[in-house]
């Protein structure tokens, strides 16, 4: 969500006339977009603003420092008083203003500047893209962000103080810049919310049996020159069963799901607040798999939550092994203020966090290593997305079931899909040759 947002200001800036600097040494403009979902993330993002104030702002005094995103709209003013160096704080629904906010502080119009307010229609104004021009590099995957805000309101989690109540963008809106993207060569589009699973719900709402991102993922497969579509972050509410039954029936919907479960113990899952229960997200599970037998399914579980016991974690360990999850993201618990889990009775000890942490890794890793080297041997259908982020010599790609694949071939391949043979796996990445041609090749060749 971030990096697509930190794009559509990048976007909204050079359209403006500005170009991007290689280094944050040479910018003239420096800002942070800043995640508040963990207290580490914060601190960064702070440590990394002195950083910057004492060395970039000591060479050249005229640059503008800011920060954006979940951070500064949560502390707001008080970044501009405890870091005075800062001369810029852009909250969640104000990023398109970011241009508008610059030139005042530029023509000296304004000092500093600080803008935090809800403003309506805001969702719709992430939709500028850059896209990478060279053969290379070119873009052949976006993520198309269809709402903001989230309306759980889990006890843990501080995202709907930051981005505010869920509000969604019309179908026609999405599917326009859908359709602007595909036209412009991206081949895989990811649409993005906080809680994509309830897109629409009070705006569109359900017709015909379908729910309204069901609908939405309906008018994407529609566009012509997309070849695959992935959502995140869903909800294990948002599974109903239309959306189970898309899997099986939109060719374009990658057989890949996020659930995130974020723990296996139903005491547990009541106190954060989450709404369902962990048979229902066993039986979820069971019905993607029923569907799409080879679906990938990913998940984040967060351990040591307050009150959790050991009874509690050897439930989610439990979890953890019945769904065996292709990867799981784990989290230790951190407090976030003015959430209520904060000021939950019985906090789990850090080194308790640490343990759990520890212990579930080794459960989720092994899993996932075996559904990795269940790969090998085997013939799969990749994306090329461009030079292998570890070796730039070589390419890489995606499985439908959002694996990595790394293989040596040619920029020529970047965008196209293409059939590896899978020959040996690393750390949650496969390696592959092209040892089948696919027709898209063959053609390119005679050509
Ligand atoms: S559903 Fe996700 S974004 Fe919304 S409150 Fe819960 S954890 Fe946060």
């Amino acid at each position: 969500m971030n990096e697509r947002d930190s794009e559509a200001v990048a976007a909204q800036l050079v359209a403006k006339g500005y170009s991007l600097a290689p280094a944050e040494g040479t910018a003239d403009v420096v800002l942070l977009n800043t995640c508040s979902v963990r207290d580490a993330a914060e601190q960064k993002a702070i440590g990394k603003m002195h950083g910057l104030a004492a060395e970039v702002r000591r060479h050249r005094p005229n640059v503008v420092l800011g920060f954006m995103g979940c951070m500064a709209q949560s502390r707001g003013q008080a970044l501009l008083d405890r870091l005075p160096d800062v001369d810029l704080v852009v909250g969640t629904q104000k990023f398109h203003r970011t241009a508008e906010y610059l030139d005042e502080i530029f023509s000296g119009k304004r000092n500093k500047i600080c803008d935090v307010g809800e403003e309506e229609g805001s969702e719709a104004t992430i939709r500028e893209h850059i896209l990478a021009g060279n053969a290379r590099t070119r873009s052949v995957t976006a993520f198309v962000s269809i709402m903001q805000g989230c309306n759980q309101y889990c006890t843990f989690c501080i995202v709907p103080y930051t981005r505010g109540q869920e509000r969604s963008r019309t179908i026609p809106d999405i599917v326009g810049e859908c359709r602007e993207l595909a036209a412009r060569g991206v081949k895989e589009i990811t649409l993005l919310g906080q809680i994509v699973t309830s897109y629409g719900k009070r705006e569109i709402g359900v017709r015909d049996g379908r729910s309204a991102f069901v609908q939405l993922l309906e008018a994407v497969h529609e566009i012509e020159g997309l070849q695959r579509i992935r959502f995140t972050s869903p909800h294990p509410k948002g599974y109903g069963d239309d959306l189970v039954e898309a899997y099986g029936r939109l060719p374009k919907l990658c057989e890949s799901a996020h659930i995130p479960v974020q723990s296996g113990s139903d005491r547990i899952l009541k106190l954060m607040h989450r709404g369902y229960t962990r048979a229902g997200c066993l039986a979820i599970i069971q019905k993607l798999r029923r569907i799409q037998p080879r679906i990938g399914i990913t998940t984040d579980i967060i351990v040591g939550f307050p009150g959790e016991t050991e009874n509690d974690f050897e439930a989610t360990l439990s979890l953890a092994q019945e769904a065996e999850f292709d990867n799981a993201y784990i989290f230790k618990y951190s407090p976030r203020k003015d959430t209520p889990a904060a000021t939950m009775p019985d906090q789990v000890p850090q080194e308790i966090k640490e343990e759990r942490n520890q212990r579930l890794l080794n459960v989720v890793n092994e899993i996932g290593a075996g559904k990795y080297e269940a790969q090998v041997g085997k013939c799969v259908e990749i994306l090329v997305e461009g030079p292998s982020r570890r070796n730039p010599a070589r390419l890489q790609g995606r499985t439908r079931t959002n694996k990595i694949v790394v293989f040596e071939g040619s920029e020529r391949q970047i965008g196209q899909l293409l059939d590896l043979k899978i020959h040996r796996t690393g750390s949650f990445t496969l390696y592959g040759d092209p040892a089948i041609v696919n027709l898209d090749i063959d053609n390119s060749l005679s050509q």
